[in-house]
C-alpha cells in the first residue's frame, strides 16, 4: 500500500464508506493520512472507580458482571450493564441501543472512557466508549478526535487511520533533505505522521507536529518560488531604455515623490531593464501613493513604444482611474482609453480599434481590458490590483499573441513579510512604507448610538464649513432580521435630521452610469453628504472629505474599517472617522480600540488577522493557495519563517530539484499542484 493507493483497498472500507469519504476529500490513503485530529483525549492516565469525576472523562479498567439488563423509560428503550475493578462498582447506561445487551461479555475486561453522573446517590456513565483489551494491554493511551466525516463513526476512523498507518509504515518516503531536518531538528517522517495521529507522549505529539507544519510550509513555499523562478524564465522580458523617462514625469507631478515611492521605482526599473519578465508586488497603505508609482512605470513603459494596461476592481474604481490618468497623461501628449464592461456598444467598439491599431497607448479599465476580443497593439505593461492577480491563464492568453508584458501587482493591505512570502511568493514584493508628508492625522472615536444627534450636528457643522462627509451603512434595504442600519432609511432619516445638507444615496445595487453620476457630484463638491454601502470602499479620491462616519462598525472588519478611514485626510483640513457601535462583544470591543489607537495599516492588519485568524483574514481560496491541512498562519509563524529559510537555501543549491535526494520532494511538489489550478 502506498500513499496514493485508493482508501477501498483498507480493510473495512467499502463503496458506500468510500462514498462517506470522498466527500470529505479522502480518496487516498495519503488523504487520509492527512485527515489530522482536530484534538486528543488522553487516556494514557486510569481512573479506579472509586475516584471517577464528575467533571472530567475518566478512562478507567473494568470487568463486566453478568449480562445487560433492558427496559423502557417512556418511549427510550435502555441497557444497562453493572461493571466493577478492586475499588467499586457502576452502572453503564446506553439509550436505543438494544445490541448493547450482548456486545460487551460477562467476565471480560475493558477500557472504558466517558462521564460519571451521580442521580439519587446512584452512579452512573451514560453511552461510555470501550476498547476490548488484549492480554498485552500495556496502558491507555492518547487517543484522536478528528474533523466528523458524516456516517462514520470516530471509532472507525480512529480504526481505519490505524490500519493505515500499520501498511504503510516506515515506507514512507522523506520529502525534506537530510541536512534541513538536522539544521531545523525535525522529526522523520514515519515517526511524525504516526505520532501525529497516535502520540506516544506528549512530546511525541509536539516533535510530529511541528515537523508536520513545517513540511507543509516548506512544500508551499518551494512551490511558489519555483513558480516565480519560471515565470521569470519563460520567454525573455521586454528590456525598456532610458528609466530617465520615469525621473522626467515626476516634474509633471503637482507633488515630489517619497523617497518610499522612489525606491520602489528604482526596483521596477531593475526589472524592466533585466532582460527578466517583472513579477512585482506593491505593498503600501492607503494614500501611500502606489498610484503615482503605476503612472510613473506606465508612461516609462509608453515611452518605449508600449502600450499599458491598469485593471481595477470596480467601474467607479476604473472610471477615476481613468479620469486622474487622462488629467496627467493628456498634456504629455499621450492618449487614455477606457474600457468596462457597462460601455455602449459603439464606445467600446471605438475604444477596442484604438487599442488594436496601438493609438490608446494608456488603457484603464475593469477585468473587461483582458477579456477575450481585446485585441492589442503593443503591450508592454500591465498593473492589476491584489484582487485581479494576473493569473498564469492570462499570461499565457497574451503569451499565445506572442506578448510578454510586465506585470505589477498593487496591494492596500499591508501585511506582515513573512506572510506575504507565502501569499504572493510567486512575486517580488517592493513596500511603501512611508506616506506623503503633510497628510492630516485623522482624529477616530468610537461612539454608542446615543451620541447620534450630537454627530449629526457635526456632520452639519462640517457641511456649513464647505467639507464634505461620508456615511457608511452595512446594508442596502431593511431587513427584519437583522438591526442594521439600512442605506435608504437611513438616507431618508439623514435628510430629515439635516434639512439645510445635501444628501445623496448610493449602493451596489445601482446601475453603473447611476453610480457614476453619484459619485461625480460628490467628487465636484455638489454634495455635502453621501450616504453608502462599501461600495466606495475602494480607492476613492475626494480630498474636500473630512468626515467618515460608520454606522454598525461592528460589521466591518479590521481592515475595511482601516480602508474606509483612509477615504478621509486627503486633503489639507483635519479628518475624523466616527465609528458608531453598540456591540459589546470581545471582538469588536478589540477592534475598536485597535482603530482608535492607531492608523499604521500594519498593525492594523496584525490585529486583524490575531482576531480573525488566517483563513478568514486571506480567504486562501481567494489567492489560489491550497488548502493548509495542518499549519496555521497566525500561530506557527515562527515555523513558517524557518521553512522559508529552508525554501530558500534549497533552491539556491538545487534550483530545478535535480538532484536525486530532491526527486521526491519535486514529484510531491507536482502531485500538490496538479488540478488545483494556482491560479496566480
Ligand atoms: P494609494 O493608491 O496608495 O492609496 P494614491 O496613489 O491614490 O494612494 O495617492 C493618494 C493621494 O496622494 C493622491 O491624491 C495622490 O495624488 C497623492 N500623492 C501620491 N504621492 C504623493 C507624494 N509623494 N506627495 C504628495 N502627494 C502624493
Ligand atoms: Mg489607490
Amino acid at each position: 500500500m502506498e500513499r496514493t493507493s485508493p482508501i477501498t483497498e483498507l480493510k473495512n472500507v467499502g463503496e458506500q464508506r468510500a462514498k462517506k469519504l470522498h466527500r470529505m476529500g479522502i480518496e487516498t490513503i495519503g488523504d487520509l493520512l492527512e485527515h489530522y485530529p482536530r484534538d486528543y483525549k488522553d487516556r494514557s492516565r486510569l481512573t479506579k472507580i472509586a475516584d471517577l469525576s464528575e467533571t472530567d472523562e475518566n478512562t478507567f479498567l473494568a470487568r463486566v458482571k453478568g449480562e445487560g439488563q433492558t427496559g423502557r423509560r417512556g418511549r427510550l428503550t435502555f441497557t444497562r450493564l453493572q461493571v466493577f475493578d478492586d475499588t467499586d462498582e457502576i452502572t453503564l447506561l446506553w439509550y436505543n441501543q438494544p445490541y448493547m445487551k450482548t456486545a460487551l461479555k460477562s467476565g471480560e475486561v475493558y477500557l472504558f472512557t466517558g462521564r460519571m453522573q451521580k442521580k439519587y446517590n446512584r452512579r452512573e456513565i451514560v453511552s461510555p466508549e470501550y476498547e476490548s483489551i488484549k492480554d498485552n494491554f500495556a496502558g491507555g493511551r492518547i487517543v484522536p478526535v478528528y474533523p466528523s466525516v458524516d456516517g462514520i463513526s470516530q471509532k472507525m476512523l480512529r480504526s481505519y487511520l490505524e490500519e493505515a498507518l500499520k501498511q504503510v509504515s516506515g515506507t514512507l518516503t522523506e520529502e525534506l533533505p537530510l541536512w534541513i531536518r538536522k539544521k531545523y531538528h525535525l522529526a522523520e517522517k514515519n515517526f511524525a505522521q504516526t505520532n501525529i495521529h497516535f502520540p506516544r507522549t506528549e512530546e511525541a505529539f509536539y516533535d510530529a507536529r511541528r515537523r508536520l507544519v513545517f513540511e507543509e510550509f516548506f512544500l508551499l513555499q518551494t512551490a511558489l518560488f519555483s513558480l516565480r523562478e519560471e515565470l521569470l524564465g519563460r520567454g525573455s522580458g521586454i528590456v525598456m531604455e532610458h528609466p530617465e523617462a520615469m525621473d522626467e514625469f515626476q516634474k509633471s507631478l503637482p507633488f515630489s515623490m517619497t523617497n518610499a515611492q522612489k525606491k520602489v521605482l528604482s526596483e521596477i526599473a531593475a526589472d524592466m531593464t533585466s532582460g527578466k519578465i517583472m513579477s512585482r508586488l506593491v505593498q503600501g497603505d492607503v494614500g501611500s501613493g502606489k498610484t503615482a508609482v503605476a503612472m510613473a512605470a506606465a508612461y516609462w513603459a509608453i515611452q518605449n513604444g508600449y502600450q499599458a494596461v491598469l485593471m481595477a476592481p470596480t467601474e467607479v474604481l476604473a472610471e477615476q482611474h481613468g479620469k486622474s490618468f487622462t488629467e496627467l497623461f493628456a498634456p504629455l501628449g499621450i492618449e487614455v482609453a477606457l474600457l468596462t464592461g457597462s460601455m455602449k456598444a459603439k464606445e467600446k467598439r471605438e475604444a477596442l480599434a484604438k487599442i488594436a491599431d496601438g493609438t490608446a497607448q494608456m488603457i484603464v479599465g475593469t477585468h473587461a481590458v483582458i477579456q477575450k476580443g481585446v485585441e492589442y497593439h503593443k503591450i508592454g505593461l500591465v498593473i492589476t490590483d491584489e484582487q485581479h492577480r494576473f493569473g498564469v491563464r492570462q499570461r499565457s492568453m497574451l503569451a499565445e499573441k506572442g506578448e510578454n508584458p510586465h506585470v505589477l501587482v498593487m496591494t492596500a493591505t499591508p501585511i506582515p513579510r513573512t506572510l506575504a512570502l507565502i501569499l504572493y511568493g510567486d512575486l517580488d514584493i517592493s513596500i511603501i512604507d512611508e506616506l506623503p508628508p503633510g497628510r492630516q492625522q485623522i482624529d477616530t472615536i468610537g461612539v454608542n448610538t446615543s451620541y447620534r444627534q450630537r454627530i449629526y450636528a457635526f456632520l452639519g457643522k462640517e457641511a456649513a464649513a464647505g467639507r464634505q462627509a461620508y456615511v457608511i451603512c452595512p446594508m442596502i434595504e431593511e431587513n427584519e432580521k437583522m438591526e442594521v442600519e439600512n442605506v435608504l432609511d437611513y438616507t431618508e432619516k439623514l435628510k430629515g435630521a439635516l434639512p439645510e445638507c445635501k444628501i445623496a444615496c448610493v449602493h451596489g445595487k445601482m446601475k453603473a452610469a447611476e453610480k457614476q453620476e453619484i459619485m461625480d457630484a460628490f467628487a465636484a463638491g455638489n454634495t455635502d453628504i453621501l450616504v453608502s454601502t462599501t461600495v466606495i470602499e475602494v480607492g476613492i479620491n475626494v480630498p474636500n472629505a473630512t468626515v467618515m462616519l460608520i454606522e454598525n462598525s461592528e460589521r466591518f472588519g479590521l481592515a475595511q474599517l482601516h480602508q474606509l478611514r483612509g477615504r478621509v485626510g486627503r486633503g489639507s483640513e483635519k479628518s475624523y472617522c466616527i465609528l458608531v457601535s453598540d456591540a459589546k462583544t470581545k471582538i469588536a470591543v478589540e477592534r475598536m480600540q485597535t482603530m482608535t489607537k492607531t492608523t499604521d495599516g500594519f498593525v492594523i492588519s496584525e490585529m486583524d488577522l490575531k482576531l480573525r485568524g488566517p483563513g478568514e483574514f486571506f480567504g486562501t481560496r481567494q489567492h489560489g493557495l491550497p488548502e493548509l491541512k495542518i499549519a496555521n498562519l497566525y500561530r506557527d509563524m515562527a515555523i513558517l519563517k524557518e521553512a522559508q529559510q529552508a525554501a530558500g537555501d534549497l533552491l539556491r543549491k538545487d534550483p530545478q530539484l535535480e538532484q536525486e535526494e530532491n526527486a521526491h520532494l519535486k514529484s510531491r511538489l507536482s502531485a500538490w499542484f496538479e488540478g488545483k489550478s494556482l491560479d496566480l
